[in-house]
């Protein structure tokens, strides 16, 4: 049997997987093996998943942003779950979760597969769901046969929901919100009627043996996670964390590559304590954190309530934040929905890598700034973060060509322009004037790739076109060398 990227590592082999994410993260390939030996990075990496760019997530790297897709009963066909996935590539997503519950799940998990240049995640759960038909109609070889199958089909990463145990539930009960977490309400409901241990805890061995068949990462799942800020920290969150530590090493001891997931809804004052605890309980394994969301008053913003918190929790060290969109609480998320999630997480783990100080993280900020400062608009918009978006406010008052060379915008007009009127007082005046020849080249950056724009260009060759974009450009191939 091949060996899984941990053991590799622990033997003192740089993979060529570790070759691409040290190209990828300007990092040397032997700290990367160090990192992930030790299990405080993970490289998702099933050996089945050809089309995948290796990308890798860890503390001491470029904070990642994964997206949730995937059907429901009321919207489901191969096309459309192509489309997402294209859209959250298109838009940065470094990862994307099939939380798919509809029809057609092996094929359009096959397909997300087969064209996804990003790693994929599932939650096998779901899937056992639908095929018992109910919660308590699941069974262990039931749950053990749509692991294996999803790992033979190339997933690379897994949330598994074993951390929460009979013995937790009762730490619920005085509760705001209770059981949150979809697969968690679901293992808690299995547990209250079968009277048993959750079975995902008792047969996890078996569940490592098949991750290191196919070097698949676990995603540890919080079932018990917060779905309020009354309930944040409380004793059932960490009660479950803590079994999730256990688990970690358990993990390991197999062979395979583990991240930890996080809440959820924490207030600010509580965020640095959520990572320093599932670091320290968990050894340094991969936090992948949900938000948190640092309010429960905006239902319709809470990317905006969840971001805040997400900023907050890369900064204090989570590897990995995903996405939370308007509609959270609300519906299925629509492409929209989907750019401006994506649009505020990339900004969120941008924000931390700056604040982390990131070796040249801040210098597409500094680009920006230059651009900014001299007028030049279309410069500027490439540099967005999301430059059709830059691009349309601007033009909404000003589309004409001649006001790509203005120096003001509608914003303060043409004679309150604070830059135009300071770029004219250091030319009239004592003030030395700001030479902009000098500026920061990104090309140079020691940027990881992730933090430099545009983003979204992973290899998206084999992605179907994107529908009705207007002055959305093909993405660009990255090249073989
Ligand atoms: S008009 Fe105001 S917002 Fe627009 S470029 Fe000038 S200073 Fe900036």
């Amino acid at each position: 049997m091949s060996k899984t990227q941990i053991q590799a590592a622990r033997d003192g082999t740089v993979t060529p997987e570790m070759e691409r994410v040290a190209e990828r993260e300007n990092r040397d390939p032997e700290y990367v093996r160090e990192q992930v030996a030790a299990g405080q990075a993970v490289i998702p990496a099933n050996r089945h998943h050809d089309a995948l760019d290796p990308m890798i997530i860890g503390r001491e790297f470029a904070t990642k942003v994964n997206a949730n897709i995937g059907n429901s009963e009321t919207t489901s066909d191969l096309e459309t779950e192509l489309e997402k996935l294209h859209t959250a590539v298109h838009y940065g997503a470094d990862t994307v979760m099939d939380l798919g519950t509809g029809s057609d799940l092996d094929e359009i998990r096959e397909a997300h597969i087969d064209h996804s240049p990003v790693p994929i995640g599932t939650v096998p759960l779901y899937e056992a769901v639908k095929q018992a038909g109910s919660p308590e109609d699941i069974t262990t070889d039931l749950l053990l046969e749509i692991i294996e199958k999803q790992a033979e089909q190339g997933v690379d990463y897994m949330t598994i929901h074993a951390g929460i145990l009979a013995e937790h539930l009762p730490l619920t009960d005085g509760r705001k919100t209770g059981i949150v977490s979809r697969g968690g309400s679901i293992m808690a409901k299995w547990m209250e009627e079968h009277g048993e241990q959750n079975p995902l805890y008792q047969v996890f061995p078996e569940i490592c043996e098949i991750f290191a068949e196919h070097d698949v990462t676990f995603s540890l799942g919080d079932s018990l996670r917060p779905g309020s800020l009354a309930d944040a920290c409380d004793e059932a969150q960490y009660a479950e964390l803590d079994t999730l530590g256990e688990l970690t090493r358990v993990g390991w001891d197999h062979g395979v590559q583990v991240m930890v997931e996080g809440p959820g809804h924490v207030p600010m004052h509580k965020v640095a304590e959520n990572v320093e605890r599932q670091q320290d309980v968990c050894d340094g394994a991969p936090f992948y954190v949900l938000g948190p969301l640092v309010t429960d008053i905006a239902p319709g913003y809470d990317h905006i309530t969840s971001a805040i918190g997400a900023a907050m929790a890369a900064q204090a060290g989570a590897a990995m934040l995903c996405y939370v969109t308007p509609k959270e609480h609300l519906g299925l998320p629509e492409e929209d929905d989907v750019r401006d999630g994506l649009a505020a997480y990339r900004i969120a783990a941008h924000a931390a890598d700056v604040g982390n100080e990131r070796p040249g993280a801040r210098d597409w900020d500094d680009a920006l700034s230059e651009a900014r400062y001299n007028f030049d608009w279309r410069e500027q918009f490439d540099l967005a973060l999301d430059p059709d978006r830059a691009r349309s406010f601007h033009d909404q008052t000003l589309p004409g060509d001649n006001y790509k060379e203005a120096r003001f915008c509608s914003m303060c007009g043409a004679e309150f322009c604070s830059m135009r009127i300071d770029q004219d007082a250091r030319e009239d005046g004592e003030m030395e004037a700001i030479e902009g020849e000098d500026g920061t080249d990104l090309e140079a950056s020691p940027a990881a790739a992730v933090n430099r724009p545009p983003v979204g260009t992973h290899r998206s060759g084999d992605l179907p076109p994107m529908a009705d974009h207007e002055g959305d450009e093909p993405l660009e191939e990255p090249s073989d060398d």
